[in-house]
């Protein structure tokens, strides 16, 4: 399997970076992902003087063939943790948290199992570049829970090959992350791409364990739970048939709106639906 190096990375997502990577669909390759502060921060939880790095993502991996109106599906068949990672910061020393095979040990003697996700995974946007702290409608830092092992994350591409970056990895994090960090660790992965022709939504969105969820960023909160429930709302009904109404009502009482974090310059959530709600016409 080839491996990705992290020493290729990009600290903002951007049609402008030409890829460093290149991969195909169904291919599997490892990718080595940095801590959100790339190596900065000590095992005695202190920072290196200087200018810390933020959330510098590997890549840009181009998809080959991949083109503007498709989507990249990108699997996360393998997540492996670092073994530590430092929560915190605002000026103060970093918490180190140990990683034991799957258990985080906090200093104080608490232990608990990890959880592992990838914190930013995005595509180059086709205007601006967007920098790697601010989550999009191309992803980006989304700091979404349900992104680990399992999970296949469809994002939408608008440059030719995608420009696939990712990043910021956590070995636990609670829907929220209220405090601004998960556990900051490196990390590596096996994930495979594959493109989709048709996309199901014009957000990301994703599938794990039987679930399927729209992820959506906004200025505020608000902004971005309605951005998560109209565009739920659309693909309910592409799929299902019903109006936009009643599209609305499934989400309603079967489905749940879960907020993914408050602390990035855009703020996050997901609308999700159970594979139950929809098991007639689930498309994957
Ligand atoms: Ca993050
Ligand atoms: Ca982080």
């Amino acid at each position: 399997m080839r491996r990705f190096t992290s020493d290729h990375c990009v600290t903002e997502m951007s049609r402008d970076h030409p890829p460093v990577y290149s991969m195909k669909e169904g291919e599997k390759v490892i990718v080595e992902m940095l801590d959100c502060h790339g190596g900065y921060v000590g095992r005695d939880g202190r920072a290196r003087p200087g200018q810390v790095p933020a959330n510098p993502a590997t890549g840009p991996i181009e998809v080959k063939g991949s083109q503007p109106g498709e989507a990249i599906a990108v699997t996360f068949h393998q997540l492996r943790p670092a073994d530590w990672g430092f929560i915190g910061g605002g000026g103060e020393p970093f918490t180190v948290v140990e990683i034991t095979g799957e258990t985080a040990v906090y200093p104080w003697g608490l232990r608990l199992p990890t959880d592992p996700m990838v914190g930013v995974v995005g595509l180059a946007p086709a205007g601006a570049p967007v920098p790697t702290d601010t989550p999009g409608d191309h992803g980006g830092n989304l700091d979404v829970t349900d992104v680990g092992l399992g999970a296949t994350l469809f994002l939408p591409v608008a440059v030719p090959g995608g420009l696939l970056a990712l990043g910021d990895t956590h070995a636990l994090q609670g829907d929220g992350e209220c405090g601004g960090t998960g556990i900051e660790c490196a990390a590596e992965a096996v994930i495979s791409v594959r493109r989709v022709a048709q996309p199901l939504c014009e957000l990301p969105c994703l599938i794990r364990d039987d679930e399927l969820m729209v992820l959506a960023a906004a200025e505020t909160l608000d902004e971005a739970a309605w951005k998560a429930v109209g565009e739920m709302a659309k693909v309910l009904a592409r799929l299902t048939g019903l109006s936009d109404s009643e599209a609305r009502r499934l989400l309603s009482t079967a489905g749940d709106l879960r907020i993914s974090q408050i602390v990035n310059p855009k703020k996050a959530c997901r609308a999700v639906i159970p594979r139950v709600a929809i098991a007639d016409c689930w498309p994957f």
